[in-house]
């Protein structure tokens, strides 16, 4: 029934991973979701926006006042400035990059990634009916070769999307390797789409740096972000694009056609809630960094070797060291053996042997769970030797 192109893409492993730990009764560190709520305001001005009549089409371009505050908000953190009537409203960061893909890549165009990548990325590649081109990420670092970079270039290549900071891997790319791949999709004049949904979640004092304030890119950059995960609500899917103007009515074109309008009750709640104060963004990230302490130190305690992570809500572990080599073999095992569910890092490869024995775990929960969580990792050791 369904069609090739989507054949190699029916199942996610996060509905499978969750369904396995509700069925185990396990703690579940699998989907990358927060178990709190974002921030009061935000939450009670969505309900009074329901209640108060807020519940018909808005434009499909967006409201002003969140147009306006995704502008307001690009320009207080990263100085870039910005047409509030060049930012579009979309459902959720995962619509907007579909719409980019299918707006720009014809059928046999190149796309041009990095692996692992968000498990949507290969799915609307395919819809689109391009080829995904995806560059390693290879601990312990996951920074890329600059030459295998160099290689997947092409006179087909139409689009280089990019994730930073960086989901499973946890990497934040810095300066130096953004200008490399920048200076590559201008050589081949390919449009830039950034995935910047943790741009708020980085760790150790990195900077996050959007690729649209290096010098000479913003002309072909769409960046992309979202509601979701900045404000822990991550089942509202309202995000947003923004770039030059010719790219952001190209993907408009698509999203009016998949989805038209989004979120109108939320519209205006997540644009108050972008104003909120410094002390709110770096409030988050001090307090994911610490919970990504708690959950890291754990597994290096219970055999894991444990890769650095600079940003997001996931760390990245190799179980060898735990005698296992497959880790998706290790995942569907660990529910039922311990009580904790993960996913393995193959899922979201290419070439499932290059993540092959890493397993991804989610730190964006209580640190009561993350504790409950550490301690039945620790039994692991002996439940594995015995
Ligand atoms: C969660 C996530 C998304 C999805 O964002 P939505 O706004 O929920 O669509 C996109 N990209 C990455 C890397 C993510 O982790």
């Amino acid at each position: 029934m369904l069609v090739d192109r989507m054949r190699p893409h029916t199942s996610t492993i996060f509905a499978e991973m969750s369904a396995l730990a509700v069925r185990t009764g396990a703690i579940n560190l699998g989907q990358g979701f927060p178990d709190t709520d974002g921030p009061p305001s935000l939450l009670s001005d969505a309900a009074a926006n329901i209640q108060g009549g807020i519940n018909q089409y808005p434009p499909g371009i967006g409201i002003p006042e969140l147009r306006s505050a995704v502008a307001e908000h690009q320009r207080r953190f990263y100085g870039l400035e910005v047409d509030p009537d060049a930012v579009l409203v979309t459902t959720g960061a995962t619509e907007a990059i579909a719409s980019a893909v299918l707006a720009f890549c014809e059928p046999g165009d190149e796309v041009v990634t990095f692996q692992p990548y968000y498990d949507s990325y290969a799915a609307t590649i395919a819809l689109a009916g391009a080829e995904l081109r995806a560059v390693a990420l290879r601990p312990p670092s996951f920074g890329f070769d600059p030459d295998e970079l160099r290689a997947a270039f092409s006179a087909r290549t139409r689009l280089v999307l990019v994730n930073t900071p960086h989901n499973p891997t946890g990497a934040v790319f810095d300066r130096e390797q953004l200008t490399l791949i920048g200076e590559l999709a201008a050589e081949h004049d390919a449009v830039i789409v950034t995935d910047e949904v943790y741009e708020h979640m980085t760790y150790d004092g990195r900077p996050h740096v959007p690729m649209a304030t290096l010098p000479g890119l913003a002309e072909r950059t769409l960046t992309i972000s979202s509601v979701g995960k900045t404000f822990s609500v991550t089942g509202w899917k309202v995000g947003w694009v923004h770039g030059p103007g010719e790219l952001v009515s190209a993907v408009r074109a698509v999203k009016q056609f998949l989805t038209y309008v989004s979120g109108a009750p939320f519209q205006p709640a997540i644009a108050a809630a972008l104003a909120l104060p410094d002390s709110f963004y770096t409030g988050l990230a001090a307090d994911l960094q610490r919970k990504r302490d708690l959950l890291s130190d754990g597994l290096r305690e219970a055999g894991f070797t444990v890769f650095d992570t600079g940003g997001t809500y996931f760390v990245v572990t190799d179980v060898t060291a735990l005698g296992f080599s497959d880790g998706a073999e290790f995942c569907w095992s660990l529910p039922e053996r311990i009580g904790v569910a993960a996913v393995p890092v193959s899922v979201f490869c290419a070439d499932p042997d290059l993540g092959r024995s890493l397993v991804r775990f989610a730190f964006c929960k209580r640190d009561e769970v993350l504790t409950e969580a550490v301690s039945r990792l620790a039994a692991l050791r002996s439940a594995v030797q015995a």
